[in-house]
C-alpha cells in the first residue's frame, strides 16, 4: 500500500510524486520548489531527487501554483533562500548518495491513488505468480528452509566476529561465504577485489578528570588520527551545532569540543559524526567527541565512519547520550569540565578485499540480471547481525531458495556481498565502476541494509511506470501483510548510485524503528534479529526478486533524465 495521505506533521517527503503519472492537484497551500543544483553538488545528487524534482515541477506547473526558483548557486546561498522560503535542503546520508528534501509546512491534503495502467495482460501474467510465490512462502517460514537463514547467519556471526574492513576476519568470512555457495551449487561463484581502507582502533579510553572523576564511555570514530600516546588532556566545550559553534568563536581554541546536537533523524544528526572533528579543528580545537548517533542509550557509545576536510586532523570519539547530556548540563551551570582522552587509532595503507557474487542463471536472458545484495563487512566493535549480517544473508539466501526449490527465472539472479561498506561503500563505488556499462542489462538493483524486522514491502525508485509493476508484484504478499511500497528507494547505501544511470533499485522495507538503537555499537548482536521475521524477510525477497526476475516485461529505466534535467534549470 502506498500513502494516499500526507501526514500532518511539520514535515513530509515530496518524494511521494513521481509515482503519480498525472500529476496530482495541489493544494494552494503548498510550497513547490523549482531547483537548480549548485555545481559542486552535482555530481553527487541521486537520480531519484532529480526525478521527484523533475515531477514535482511539472506538476506544479501544469496547475500553476507558485514554485520558488533557486538559482545555481553557492550552496548556503540556496540552503538561505530554500529557508526564507520554508524549505529545507539537506543531505541525508554520509557518502553522499541519499537526499531528500523536506517542506515545512502544515498541510494535510489527500493525494488521489495513481491510476496504474499496465500494459495489456500484465496483471495477469504477475498474479500468475501467486503460486510460486506460496511455494516460496511455505518453504521458507514453514517448511524445510524454516530457520536456516538465521542458522546461518548465526554460524557466521558466532564463528567469524567482527568483520572489520582490512581484516583476517572479513577475508575469512568472505572465503566462507564461497564455500558456502559452491557447496549450494550456486552459479558463477566468484570475488572481484576491491581496494579498502585498513583503519585499526587500538586502545582507547577517555576520563572526565574535573568537575569529578568519571569515565567516559567512548568509540573512535573511522579513519580518526590517535593521541599522542600520554592523550590529550583539556577544557571541554559543549554546542549543540555547528552555528552554536561557530558563534562561540576563540572559545573552542584548544579545547575539546563536545557535540551535543539533538536526535532528529540518523540523516541530519549524523553530520556531527562525519563532520565534527573538522569543523571543529577549523575553531581551533584539540580533539573532538560527538554525542552518538541514535535516539536511544543504555550507556552505549555508537562508532561510525568520520572525514576530515581540513589538514589539521584531530582525534575524534563518539560519547554517549548520558555523558554528553551530563556535560552539557554541567557547562550550563557554570562548572569547569576537564577531559582526558587517549586513542592509539591508526590509519594503515589501504589493502585488498572481495565483493562476493553468485548467480542462479536465467533461462532465457541470462544476461539481464535482478541483483540483490548486502554487506558482508561490519564494525569492529559488533557481530554486525543486524547491519548487515540479516540483509546480506538474506540475499544470499534467495538464491539457496531458488535452487532448492529448482525453479530458475528467465533472468539472472544475482547476489553481491558487498565489502567496505561501512568505511565508504568501496565494495559498492568499485562494482559501479566495473560494471556501469551494464546497466541495461539491470531489470532491478536491490539492497537491504536497513534491518531485518517484520517485512512490510520494498521501497522503490523508478519510473511510474516500473514503480506500478512493483505495486502489482507486491498484491502477491498479502499473505505475509508484506505489500507495502514506497519511494524513494532507501536503505541501499550501495546501490543507490545506480539510479544515477536511470536502473530502478529496491530496498527492505520493514519496522525498523529500533534499528538505531543497536547500529555500530556492541548491542548489534543476533539477538537482535527474530528467526520467524527474518524468514518472512527472505520469503519477501526471494520472490520478489524471482517474479521481476522471471516476468516477460523489462523494467522501464529512466532513460530521459539529462534531457529533463537540462530542461528544468
Ligand atoms: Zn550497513
Amino acid at each position: 500500500m502506498w500513502e494516499a495521505t500526507l501526514p500532518s506533521s511539520r514535515h513530509y517527503q515530496i518524494f511521494g510524486y513521481p509515482r503519480v503519472q498525472t500529476p496530482p492537484p495541489l493544494n494552494k497551500r503548498r510550497v513547490c520548489l523549482r531547483f537548480a543544483c549548485p555545481s559542486d553538488l552535482q555530481s553527487r545528487l541521486t537520480m531519484r531527487r532529480r526525478a521527484s524534482l523533475r515531477t514535482l515541477l511539472a506538476a506544479c506547473l501544469a496547475v500553476h501554483v507558485g514554485c520558488y526558483v533557486v538559482e545555481r548557486g553557492d550552496t548556503r546561498v540556496n540552503n538561505h533562500v530554500l529557508r526564507e522560503q520554508n524549505l529545507v535542503l539537506e543531505e541525508r546520508a554520509e557518502n553522499s548518495v541519499h537526499s531528500l528534501i523536506k517542506v515545512t509546512e502544515s498541510t494535510s491534503t489527500t493525494i488521489p491513488a495513481p491510476q496504474c495502467v499496465l500494459p495489456p495482460g500484465m496483471a495477469e501474467e504477475i498474479q500468475g505468480y501467486q503460486e510460486v510465490v506460496d511455494r516460496v512462502i511455505d518453504y521458507v517460514t514453514t517448511g524445510d528452509f524454516k530457520g536456516q537463514v538465521y542458522s546461518h547467519l548465526a554460524n557466521l556471526v558466532d564463528t567469524f566476529g567482527p568483520r572489520m574492513t582490512g581484516t583476517g576476519e572479513l577475508e575469512a568470512a568472505i572465503d566462507w561465504m564461497v564455500e558456502q555457495s559452491i557447496a549450494e551449487n550456486l552459479d558463477n561463484v566468484h570475488t572481484e577485489d576491491v581496494q579498502v581502507p585498513h583503519w585499526v582502533r587500538n586502545n582507547e579510553s577517555a576520563w572526565m578528570t574535573l568537575p569529578r572523576l568519571k569515565q567516559l564511555h567512548i568509540m573512535g570514530l573511522g579513519s580518526s588520527v590517535g593521541t599522542p600516546p600520554q592523550g590529550i588532556t583539556a577544557d571541554v566545550l559543549v554546542v549543540k551545532s555547528f552555528d552554536e559553534l561557530k558563534k562561540q568563536g576563540l572559545k573552542a581554541a584548544g579545547k575539546i569540543v563536545v557535540f551535543n546536537p539533538t536526535w532528529e533523524s540518523y540523516g541530519v544528526t549524523v553530520q556531527y559524526r562525519s563532520q565534527g572533528a573538522s569543523e571543529a579543528a577549523k575553531v581551533g580545537a584539540v580533539a573532538a567527541l560527538v554525542v552518538s548517533i541514535t535516539p536511544f542509550s543504555i550507556a552505549s557509545p555508537h562508532t561510525g565512519q568520520q572525514y576530515y576536510s581540513v589538514e589539521n586532523k584531530i582525534p575524534v570519539a563518539s560519547v554517549t547520550l548520558e555523558d554528553a547530556a551530563m556535560m552539557e548540563r554541567m557547562q550550563a551551570r557554570g562548572q569547569n569540565i576537564t577531559v582526558k582522552l587517549i586513542m592509539g587509532a591508526k590509519n594503515y595503507p589501504d589493502t585488498i578485499s572481495r565483493n562476493t557474487v553468485a548467480e542462479i542463471l536465467g533461462t532465457h536472458q541470462p544476461k539481464e540480471t535482478v541483483l540483490v545484495s548486502g554487506h558482508l563487512d561490519s564494525w569492529d566493535v559488533t557481530q554486525g547481525a543486524m547491519d548487515d549480517g540479516g540483509g546480506m544473508m538474506m540475499s544470499w539466501a534467495a538464491l539457496v531458495v531458488m535452487r532448492k526449490l529448482n525453479i530458475r527465472p528467465r533472468r539472472t539472479v544475482r547476489a553481491v556481498l558487498w565489502t567496505g561498506e561501512e568505511q565508504g561503500l568501496h565494495g559498492g563505488i568499485e562494482y559501479f565502476k566495473r560494471h556501469q556499462h551494464d546497466h541495461e542489462q539491470f531489470q532491478l538493483i536491490m539492497e537491504s541494509d536497513s534491518g531485518t524486522f517484520t517485512p512490510q514491502g520494498i521501497s522503490f525508485s523508478g519510473t511510474p511506470e516500473a514503480t506500478c509493476i512493483m505495486e502489482e508484484v507486491l498484491k502477491l504478499f498479502h499473505r505475509i501483510n508484506a505489500t507495502q511500497l514506497t519511494n524513494p528507494m532507501t536503505g541501499g547505501p550501495d546501490i543507490a548510485v545506480w539510479e544515477k544511470l536511470g536502473v530502478p533499485t529496491g530496498g527492505l522495507k520493514n519496522d525498523n524503528s529500533r534499528y538505531f538503537w543497536y547500529h555500530h555499537s556492541y548491542g548489534d548482536s543476533l539477538i537482535v534479529e527474530d528467526p520467524d521475521v527474518l524468514d518472512r524477510c527472505l520469503a519477501l525477497w526471494t520472490s520478489v526478486a524471482f517474479v521481476l526476475a522471471d516476468i516477460r516485461e523489462r523494467l522501464p529505466h529512466q532513460q530521459d533524465l539529462n534531457h529533463l534535467e537540462a530542461g528544468s534549470g
